[in-house]
Order: C-alpha cells, then structure tokens, then sequence
C-alpha cells in the first residue's frame, strides 16, 4: 500500500476502520433539517406513529430497522424505518437527511414517503411504500442471476429515477441492489437517501467520502488524480453500471465469487484496474451500455438521459420482470 502510494505519488484518503465493510456508517455534516413530533411529506398523506401497527420486522440496515406496518383505520400495507433515540448521532442525521430528501421527492421511480415523524423519546421515523418483492439484492440470492431482457428493465427505471433525482440537483451517491426495491408489479424504485446530496449550485464540489465504497467511482477514491471537482451525478452513473454488472454476473465485479471485499483490494481494483467488462455470451448492446457507464474519466460517461435512448435500454420497453 506505502508503495502503491509512493509510486503513484497520490494521496488516496484512507477511510475510517469501518469503511472496510460493504456497508458502512457514513459521515454526513450537519444538517439544517429541524423535526417535531410530526413532518409532513410532500404527498397527500401524512402517517404518523399513532395511525400504524407493526407486523414484523423487513430487515436491518446501519442503525435502523424497517418493520412491515398496517394502517389501524383502512389497514393499508407500508413500511416503516425506524431509528432509535439512543442510537449514533451519525445515523440521525442521515434519516434527518432522508426525511429531507424524501419530502422533495415524487415520482414513480423513488419510494414514496407517506409520513414522518419523531417521539419525544427520540425514536424517529420514516413511513414509506411497502416494495413487496425487497430488494434487487435480495432478489438475486433468491432467484439468481438476471437475464438481459430483465436487466434491461432494471437499467431503464433506474435511469428514469436517477435522471428525475438529478434534475433536481440530487446525487444519490449509494446505488446498489441493496438500495433498489421492487414491489408486486415489478416496478423497481430507488431507495435510501442517507448519505445523498443536494447541490446548493451548479458547480458545487461533491467529493466527500460517502456511500458505500465497494461502488465509488474512481475520482471519489482518489480525487486527486481524477479531478477533485468533479461531477458527482456520473459517481451515480458508475455505481448504476457496476449494479447492472453484479446482477448479471451474480457476484460484485471486481471480485471474484464469494471474495470479500476489504477497501484496498478495491482501491486498487477501482482505481488502478481496467473497468470491469462482461464476459462471453453478453450481447454488443449490454456490452456497449456498460462501457458507457463504467469510463474511468467521469467526464467520459453517459448522462442519464444519454443512456435513456441507449438501444439496450430502448429496445425492450415492455416490463418482463414477471417471472422472478
Ligand atoms: P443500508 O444500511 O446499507 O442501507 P439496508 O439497505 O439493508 O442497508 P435499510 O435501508 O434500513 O438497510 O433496509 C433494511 C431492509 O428493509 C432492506 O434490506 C429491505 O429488505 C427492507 N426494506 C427497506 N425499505 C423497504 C420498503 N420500502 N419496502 C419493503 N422492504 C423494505
Ligand atoms: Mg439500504
């Protein structure tokens, strides 16, 4: 690693202990998000604590839990992301950043927030579409790797709610199957806004170390070589290629099956290695869509609304995720 340093003469931030791990709690600065005891979205509804039931428990994620809820009055389904009042100021700030972002947001490509709120015990939280299907994650352990026509699927819905999240000057900045559910009607949603970033103006710089580094962009490890200004909405772009990749391959790119992935091992693979290509049997369009998504010079790769009319993503516009 020393070596690695001295040849390149970069000077690579390493991250915290914990940056190691795929997912990590990640450092927000504080926001000017005030909360009560109530929020109310940008929608219609405004669910609060009272209205809801817990069912069971959805999953666990970095200092939340999501439960499975009922509406006491018309039992309608959603979830619910709970963060506790004793829990680490780090993960309130990134639901505060949620609620925040959430609020802004409506379109059919980003869950939707139908309420949110905070006790005075401190508990906070989010109450949310309920995506019956989990997430894409989830989806490939169960029923393994995805096929083209799906994938295109995939790419195409997340493209229309990445192009919706940066035409209101929002970076994701941790898209990943984990963070992209589906629900019964195979529509595909991004999710998980904690560590996002609003862009106050145009040529705002967005290189803090956030989101989950196994699907950083290059310029996001090493700033220094790759331009420290550089445009966060193609760290978005990047993170997308990489998904649709893991999805198809079944395993994260850069690794091999079953190798965990330590944050050296992908430095070096992220940021010294060629990009990740498809192998054998993968058509010229997908092979043509995730070069344009995985350019080392962020500059160099598609926009969202480029990669819309891309032909892998045009040529199959009827929703074929049925028979997961
Ligand atoms: P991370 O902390 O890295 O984001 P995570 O994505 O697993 O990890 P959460 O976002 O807290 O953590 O979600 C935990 C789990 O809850 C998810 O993996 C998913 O299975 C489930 N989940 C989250 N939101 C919903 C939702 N709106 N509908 C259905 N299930 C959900
Ligand atoms: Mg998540």
């Amino acid at each position: 690693m020393a070596l690695v340093r001295e040849r390149r003469q970069i000077n690579l931030r390493l991250p915290e202990l914990s940056d190691c791990r795929p997912r990590f709690p990640l450092p927000l600065p504080p926001t000017s998000t005030t909360t009560t005891t109530t929020t109310t979205s940008n929608n219609s509804s405004n669910i609060s604590c009272n209205d809801i039931e817990k069912i069971h428990v959805l999953g666990h994620g970095n200092g939340g839990t999501v439960y499975k809820v009922r509406h006491k009055r018309n039992s309608q389904i959603y979830a619910l992301k709970v963060v506790h009042g004793d829990s680490d100021p780090l993960v309130r700030r990134q639901i505060y950043r949620e609620i925040e972002i959430l609020r802004r947001t409506d379109s059919p490509y980003i869950v939707q927030c139908h309420g949110s709120y905070e006790k005075p015990s401190g508990d906070i939280g989010i109450v949310m579409e309920y995506m019956e299907l989990g997430t894409l994650d989830s989806i490939l352990q169960k029923y393994g790797a995805f096929d083209e026509s799906k994938l295109s699927h995939v790419a195409r819905q997340v493209l229309h709610g990445l192009s919706y999240l940066h035409g209101q000057k929002i970076i994701h900045r941790d898209i990943k199957p984990s963070n992209l559910l589906v629900n019964k009607d195979m529509e595909v949603k991004i999710a998980d806004f904690g560590v996002s970033k609003i862009m106050q103006r145009t040529l705002d710089a967005c290189n803090s170390y956030v989101g989950t580094c196994a699907y950083m962009s290059p310029e996001r490890f090493d700033p220094d070589t790759y331009g420290v200004n550089y445009d966060g909405y193609a760290g978005d772009i990047w993170s997308l290629g990489l998904t649709l990749m893991e999805l198809y391959l079944g395993h994260f790119p850069f690794l091999p099956p079953g190798q965990r992935p330590d944050w050296a091992t992908l430095m070096c693979a992220i940021c010294f290695g060629d990009p990740p290509s498809l192998p054998e049997g993968a058509s010229e369009e997908f092979r043509d869509f995730i070069q344009c998504c995985l350019q080392k010079e962020s500059s160099k790769r598609w926009t969202t609304s480029q990669l819309l009319s891309h032909p892998f993503v045009c040529k199959n516009p009827i929703s074929d995720l049925v028979d997961l």
